[in-house]
């Protein structure tokens, strides 16, 4: 499950796609079931564009991977999708307006340096658009048992459960881990009232931060691409309406704005920034309106030197220890209790607020792509996934416990 470039205004809320491998005899009615499904499937009245592509050989080529890179990374628009399976020679289906082929080429190619793997819980029909009923106590305690082998379960600070969507999809809930067995072990730890139907688990892009490794071009500065800069700030940070900060950057003579949202908590941060601190930013590109210019939406920030911060103040009367008092304009100082005098201000340091380091946002704030803090430098990169484990299952009854047992579980310790 690939998530591609979370900056593309009219992607679908998760912009991801899945790639298959399958190893058959009997290509054609394996193509003909997966087109069939599709058109059962897909969420066409809700807006979807599915696209579906057939690659059928040993080997991926490299351009396929290309492609994917600049699906993570940038804009491609559908019509150079549809020029890439023509050229190719590529099986394509799509519904609607073919926007889905620029995710399916992607997965197709994609190159994975470092994944995530998700494991997926599918509702029964039955309960489609009704609340889920998913016991918190149970996916915080998930959560202390498996972290950080899953990640981004529960929000500590918001105490809320972050492992279901709210919407009428359906997916039950999902768990984000290091390996098959913690994703699997972590579902086995969380209780509900309801029964799924079962469960998929996905080995995935989301939680590598892919789409912001790429070091962004400032002098061409495209609308929606992701990456990172790396520049010196120019101004001081300044606090729009809505609690957002506004600040520049300096990077080859070029001035990037940039804004940080405020449900990103990173506000606080970049607004102890002072020109001339060197910092490393990620983000994606939002395009210039008529009452905006270009800007970067900031998702990282990273502090590389913090310069001094010099203040002019009244100096000290070192004897008195005391400080002293502006004479009039251009008229020195004087010591309130000696009555010594100075003729100028001196410059003292104030200390900084903020550290040289990593400053991420907060749960909350992370999208699918969000590199988390406790990720920072590592990278799986060997692929799990053979016959021994149970990537998929379908539930005979489902898993249903009652509320006698999310009070046991509070109670004692579980063993799995
Ligand atoms: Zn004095």
């Amino acid at each position: 499950m690939i998530r591609f470039n979370p900056n593309i205004p009219w992607k679908t809320r998760g912009n991801g796609a899945i790639a298959l491998k399958i190893k058959t005899d009997k290509p054609e009615s394996i193509k003909k079931n997966v087109i069939e499904f599709i058109k059962k499937y897909s969420a066409i009245k809700d807006g979807a564009n599915p696209g579906l592509v057939f690659y059928q050989n040993e080997n991926i080529p490299s351009h396929f991977s290309e492609f994917g890179d600049r699906a993570l990374c940038s804009l491609i628009k559908r019509n150079n999708a549809k020029e890439f399976v023509s050229k190719n020679g590529l099986e394509s289906f799509y519904l609607g307006n073919g926007q889905g082929l620029v995710g399916a080429i992607g997965a197709i190619g994609y190159d994975f340096d470092d994944h995530t793997f998700e494991l997926i819980s599918y509702r029964n029909k039955s309960n489609l658009g009704k609340k889920r009923e998913i016991f918190k106590q149970s996916v915080k305690k998930m959560q202390d048992l498996t972290y950080p082998n899953t990640f981004n379960s529960f929000d500590e600070q918001k105490n809320r459960i972050l492992i279901a969507p709210h919407g009428p999809d359906p997916v039950f809930f999902g768990i984000r881990g290091e390996d098959i067995d913690s994703v699997i072990r972590g579902k086995s730890l969380v209780f509900s009232s309801e029964k799924f139907d079962g469960y998929m688990v996905f080995r995935t892009n989301q939680g590598t931060g892919a789409h912001l490794k790429n070091e962004l071009d400032v002098h061409d500065l495209k609308p929606f691409s992701s990456g990172h800069i790396t520049g010196k700030v120019i101004d001081i940070p300044r606090v729009e309406i809505g609690g957002h900060v506004i600040f520049s950057i300096m990077k080859d003579d070029q001035k990037i704005k940039c804004a940080v949202y405020k449900p990103t908590r990173l506000t606080k941060i970049v607004s102890n920034l002072i020109k001339g601190d060197v910092i490393k930013i990620g983000g994606g590109v939002r395009k210039a309106t008529k009452n905006h210019q270009r800007i970067l939406n900031v998702e990282f920030l990273q502090i590389l030197r913090l310069e001094r911060n010099m203040k002019a103040v009244n100096p000290l009367c070192h004897a008195c220890n005391k400080r002293t008092k502006s004479k009039g304009k251009n008229q020195g100082f004087e010591c309130v209790k000696c009555k010594k005098t100075f003729p100028n201000k001196i410059f003292e340091d104030i200390s900084r607020e903020i550290e040289c380091r990593l400053y991420m946002p907060v749960l909350s704030a992370h999208r699918h792509l969000t590199r988390p803090m406790q990720r920072i430098g590592k990278l799986n990169n060997k692929i799990e996934f053979d016959d021994s484990r149970k990537w998929f299952h379908i539930s005979k009854s489902g898993k249903a416990v009652n509320k006698k047992l999310e009070i046991k579980i509070n109670t004692r310790k579980l063993k799995h």
